[in-house]
């Protein structure tokens, strides 16, 4: 699949294939303690999210009204349940740097950096995390 990043023309849905994006997401961090979510289900967290009324921001630079993500995952990254099945804690493993993701709404902020192809410009909290505990 061509990766898209001409976001020129408003659209009201946008469709956007992670998987078609470099990444730069690294399995080796992957929990072996931890229940791994599909990815069918990541993908439909990650779509409900973006479209949230906070996330407009986010929608702005995909110039449209809603995202859809189709296909897969980012790359090497995954969804994963917390150890505490009272608590509904989902977390995003595969940043390169830090270790996850502690919610759905910082991961997406990585995933606009990712589908723009400007990673470096990305301020999520692994991203700017300067105590990186492995
Ligand atoms: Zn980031």
């Amino acid at each position: 699949m061509a990766v898209n990043t001409d976001f020129s023309t408003w659209v009201e849905v946008r469709q956007i294939d992670l998987d078609a994006y470099n990444s730069y997401g690294e399995n080796d961090k992957f929990p072996d303690d931890l229940e791994q979510v599909s990815d069918d289900e990541f993908l439909a967290a990650l779509t409900k999210t973006m479209n949230e009324p906070s996330q407009t921001a986010h929608l702005a630079h995909f110039n449209c009204g809603r995202v859809e993500f189709i296909g897969k995952p980012p790359y090497n990254f995954a969804l994963f349940k917390g150890l505490n099945p009272d608590r509904n804690d989902k977390y995003v493993y595969g940043h390169p740097k830090y270790r996850y993701h502690r919610s759905m709404k910082s991961f997406c902020e990585h995933v606009v950096w990712i589908v723009l192809e400007d990673v470096a410009q990305c301020a999520c909290h692994p991203c700017i995390e300067t105590y990186c505990y492995m």
